[in-house]
């Protein structure tokens, strides 16, 4: 038996071999990220529209574009090029202005695109791969077909640019109705996030099923869920001006799985329990008060 581990971060080229080698014997492969550990990842940018964006994590892009020190991508087909200069070149006969699908929502300068993975393929894959710079865990890169993307642009004259997509799976039987989720950092901290997580249980309620996000969810991930989830929870109580409100009742209205809205009471300490499985919600967050919550089975 021996051991080959291989690095798949884009800026080293770990690759090492224990000792244990014997030729002719069983082999096990290890695919690792170093990750964090590795220097490279620290210095690795990537040129898109008019920003220059330091990456947070590595991605599995191919090995000769792996190793450059910068990557220039096209911000709406999301091709990555070598040099500017191909950049350049692509940008005059590229003929994209937005992502390559039906404008399914739009307020303002916003829109949604509804992007299937079956249909374009390449473009679901380049957008994976970009995500993975910004996101410490995912998985899918290349299997892109059984998906969904809803992709969030902000427009103007020169286009639809890329603010932050979810993707979601077409048939999921864990009923997850989010898979991934991505901002661009040039558009964190302005609701974008929050944006698509609402625009998610949109399309719960619209398919009568209530969803959840898939896990594990990365930090910033189950701090902005967390959030979302209160802050909706609350607007609803505020709303609801019964006696008696259920979880069941909540999940439908909001398309929140009934876990998910438990969890959140709890974690925010909104509820005493009671020893017959209802509960009162903590005064302090209620207009109205003595309002028991019940969970229905
Ligand atoms: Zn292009």
């Amino acid at each position: 038996m021996y051991h080959l581990f291989v690095c798949t971060c884009m800026h080293c080229s770990f690759n090492f071999m224990c000792s244990c080698l014997a030729p002719g014997n069983k082999f096990s492969l290890f695919i690792l990220s170093c990750c964090r550990l590795c220097p490279g990842w620290k210095n690795f940018m990537i040129e898109f529209g008019k920003y220059e964006i330091q990456t947070w994590y590595s991605s599995p892009y191919p090995q000769e574009y792996a190793r450059l020190p910068k990557l220039y991508l096209c911000e709406f087909c999301l091709k990555y090029m070598k040099s500017k200069n191909i950049l350049l070149r692509h940008s005059k006969k590229c003929g994209w202005f937005h992502p390559p699908a039906n404008e399914i929502y739009r307020r303002n300068d916003l829109s949604v695109f509804e992007v299937d993975g079956n249909v374009s393929k390449i473009y679901c894959q380049n957008l994976c791969l970009l995500a993975k710079l910004f996101l410490d865990h995912k998985t899918l890169y290349y299997d892109v077909e059984p998906f969904l993307f809803y992709v969030l642009t902000k427009n103007d004259e020169k286009g639809c640019h890329l603010v932050g997509y979810f993707s979601k799976e077409k048939l999921c039987q864990q009923k997850y109705n989010v898979s991934c989720i991505m901002i661009m950092p040039q558009y964190q901290r302005q609701g974008f996030g929050r944006f698509l997580i609402d625009f998610s249980y949109l399309l719960s309620r619209r398919e009568g099923q209530a969803g959840s996000p898939e896990k594990p969810l990365s930090d910033l991930g189950r701090l902005s869920y967390l959030a979302y989830w209160k802050s909706v929870i609350l607007e609803y109580l505020n709303c609801h001006h019964e006696k008696q409100i259920s979880i069941k009742g909540m999940s439908r209205a909001t398309g929140m799985c009934p876990h998910d809205i438990a969890t959140t009471l709890q974690q925010h300490s909104m509820i005493d329990k009671r020893e017959d499985r209802s509960v009162n919600l903590v005064k302090k967050f209620l207009k109205y008060q003595d309002k028991t919550v019940t969970f229905s089975t």
